[in-house]
């Protein structure tokens, strides 16, 4: 890494973030991203250009606030859910001194976040937060300021029970802020964190229409908190970070129709997902089947190869390094016809597996 005079030390070290859609892949089925199926075309009007917008659209906060049971001053917009976590450790974060937790593996971005912003990662492992005591795990996050837990996990699938998450906001009140990001909570809405917030100053919910409602081009997401958790957040955040177009086409995705068809998609993807993992439980081809919650479902392959068989029938599935083994895949959950590729895909390994054993007999 050659090193750039002009930059902090924390920015020189930086690697190139890797997104899902930074890789430079080719192919006709996409099941990397844990995008929607769902197209929605959308039509708009809008005769306000001119204006400014407002800086946090009334009838959008007050849909999101109806949908997840809380009050407006208790929801914040943000350009997605990644705006949130910037958030946070912008506001909450003194660089080179605090800390932020997290449970590995997990979603990229809050690495990320915290190392441009100098701060340090406490990094645990999800076992611990699966399997661990609340004593272990709370001993384990320290003086941590943010503790960010991603339920349903990405890319893991496993769920914290709520009454964990509400045992551990309870022994860090005062300490720390306990992030829940529920970017796949509307595929398994029971477990939802949200409920806490009126009784915890210290949990903080992240939200996103990227992945059930099908928006993930729309770039907008929802910070939920009591609200004297957002009011510094509110000082911190760019004075107009939603574009009116944002804004027009989120209360759209809000209304209570919109709301029903997500949630009739949600229950199409929730089967997909079960006949999925049946297939990949089945294959010779794959040697476990981590299962969990979300739009996705991720395995270890038996032969990493078999991801560039994929790759040459234009199957683009998300790779991962976990566990210190880079054979491992998250596919997600696409419509019944993608899905039908991934089946192609399995059939032709498993194929292929046993004309290997008979050549070898
Ligand atoms: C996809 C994802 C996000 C990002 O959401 P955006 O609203 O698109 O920024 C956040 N957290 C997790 C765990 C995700 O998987």
């Amino acid at each position: 890494m050659s090193n750039n005079p002009l930059l902090p030390a924390n920015i020189n070290a930086l690697a190139a973030y890797s997104s899902a859609k930074s890789e430079k892949l080719t192919g006709t089925t996409w099941l990397n991203a844990n995008e929607s199926p769902y197209v929605k075309s959308i039509d708009i009007s809008i005769n306000d250009l001119n204006r400014y917008p407002d800086p946090q659209p009334m009838n959008v906060i007050n849909r999101y606030a109806d949908y997840a049971g809380l009050t407006a001053e208790q929801v914040l917009m943000t350009r997605g859910a990644d705006e949130g976590i910037e958030l946070l450790v912008r506001t909450y974060c003194q660089p080179e001194q605090d800390s932020v937790t997290l449970f590995l593996p997990t979603y990229g971005m809050y690495k990320v976040t915290a190392d441009t912003h100098n701060v340090a990662i406490n990094g645990l492992s999800q076992a611990l937060l699966v399997d661990g005591t609340v004593d272990q795990i709370v001993n384990a996050v320290g003086n941590s300021k943010l503790v960010f837990i991603c339920n349903p996990n990405n890319p893991t699938g496993s769920l914290t029970p709520l009454e964990k998450i509400k045992a551990i906001a309870t022994a860090l009140e005062d300490k720390a802020l306990v992030v829940v990001d529920e970017a796949y909570i509307e595929f398994c809405p029971e477990h939802s964190a949200s409920k806490l917030i009126n009784e915890f100053a210290n949990v903080v919910v992240l939200r996103t229409l990227s992945k059930a409602f099908a928006l993930a081009g729309l770039r907008t997401g929802f910070t939920l908190a009591q609200a004297s958790v957002l009011a510094p957040i509110r000082k911190v955040i760019a004075p107009y970070p939603v574009s009116t177009v944002v804004a027009s086409i989120a209360a759209n995705a809000l209304s209570p129709d919109a709301i029903t068809s997500m949630r009739r998609q949600v229950s199409i993807l929730n089967a997909l997902r079960a006949k999925l993992k049946q297939w990949l439980e089945a294959s010779p081809a794959v040697l476990q089947v981590l299962s969990g919650e979300g739009n996705f479902v991720t395995l270890k392959l038996a032969d990493k190869n078999s991801f560039n068989i994929a790759l040459e029938q234009g199957l683009v599935m998300r790779a991962f390094t976990l566990y210190g083994e880079n054979d491992w895949l998250r596919i997600s959950i696409g419509s019944e016809q993608e899905l039908e590729q991934v089946k192609i895909w399995l059939d032709g390994l498993s194929q292929s597996a046993t004309f290997k054993e008979q050549e070898v007999s």
